[in-house]
C-alpha cells in the first residue's frame, strides 16, 4: 500500500525542500537525443563519472554514431571499459542504431519531439536495450527537452523510502507513480532538477545502505519506508525487492 507524505504533501514541496540543501539543478547543456540515448545506455549501472568518461572516449573512437552500426562489439568494448556490463552494452550498441535506422530510415530521434509522452516513452523503450531509464533521460536531458522524470536508482530508492513509489516495486512502476505525482504545469527544467535533486539526496543524506535522516531536509514527512533501528538504536536501511 503506498503512503502519502503529510508534509511535504507533493513532489513540489520535496523539490523545494531539497533545492534549500542542494542549490538549483539547471541544465548547461542538451546533447542531441541519439547522442543522450547512447550516453544513458552505455552508463546504465555505472557511476557517473565512469559513464562520462566511457562516452567521451566512445564519441572520440565515433565521431559519426552512425558509423557504430559497422563497429564489431570486440572494437567498441575496450573503448567503454569499465562501464558495467562492458561486453554486453559493446554487443547492443551497433544492435541499436541499426533498429533506430531500420525504423526511421534515419539516425535522427528529433521526431520525439512532437509525439504524446507516452507514445514517446514507448517507442524508446521498445528498442533493444533501451530501459525506462534510458527512454526518460533521453526524453529530457536532451534537446527534446521532455517533461518527464528520469527514475534511476537513487530516485526509486528515495521514491520508495518517502512513500511516494511503492515498496518493491520496479523501476517502470516506480516511473509510473511518480510522473502520475508531478504536477501537470511542470516544464522539463523542473523534472530535469527533481531528478537531479533525489538523485543528490540519495547519493549523500539517503544512501542505501545508512540513510542519514537525522540530517534530512525531509525527516519530518518521511514514513522511512524500508529503514529501521538496529538495537543500538542506528538507522539501518532493509533491503527491499526493488532494493
Ligand atoms: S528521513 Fe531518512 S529515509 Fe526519509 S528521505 Fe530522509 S534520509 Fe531518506
Amino acid at each position: 500500500m503506498q503512503i502519502r507524505l503529510a508534509l511535504p504533501s507533493d513532489l513540489a514541496a520535496v523539490r523545494d525542500r531539497l533545492r534549500a540543501v542542494f542549490g538549483p539543478q539547471r541544465t548547461e547543456h542538451r546533447m542531441d537525443p541519439v547522442s543522450q540515448l547512447i550516453k544513458a545506455v552505455v552508463g546504465s549501472r555505472t557511476y557517473d563519472e565512469v559513464a562520462w568518461a566511457a562516452f567521451i572516449r566512445l564519441r572520440a573512437a565515433f565521431p559519426n554514431w552512425a558509423t557504430l552500426t559497422l563497429a564489431d562489439p570486440a572494437q567498441i568494448e575496450p573503448v567503454i571499459d569499465p562501464v558495467t556490463h562492458a561486453a554486453d552494452k559493446a554487443r547492443r550498441l551497433p544492435i541499436l542504431i541499426r533498429v533506430i535506422i531500420l525504423k526511421r530510415g534515419e539516425l535522427d530521434l528529433d521526431f520525439l519531439k512532437d509525439e504524446p509522452l507516452d507514445e514517446a516513452m514507448e517507442w524508446l523503450t521498445r528498442l533493444p536495450g533501451v530501459g525506462v531509464k534510458a527512454a526518460a533521460a533521453s526524453l529530457n536531458f536532451s534537446t527534446l527537452a521532455r517533461p518527464v522524470l528520469t527514475v534511476d536508482t537513487h530516485v526509486h530508492r528515495v521514491g520508495e523510502r518517502l512513500g511516494l513509489a511503492a515498496r518493491g516495486g520496479d523501476q517502470k512502476q516506480a516511473y509510473q507513480t511518480l510522473m502520475e505525482q508531478t504536477p501537470t504545469d511542470w516544464d522539463a527544467e523542473r523534472f530535469f532538477e527533481l531528478h537531479w535533486l533525489l538523485k543528490a539526496h540519495g547519493q549523500s543524506i539517503c544512501t542505501h545502505f545508512d540513510p542519514a535522516c537525522g540530517l534530512c531536509a525531509l525527516r519530518d514527512a518521511c514514513p522511512r519506508v524500508g529503514v529501521g533501528r538496529d538495537q543500538e538504536g542506528e538507522v539501518v536501511a532493509f533491503r527491499t525487492p526493488g532494493g
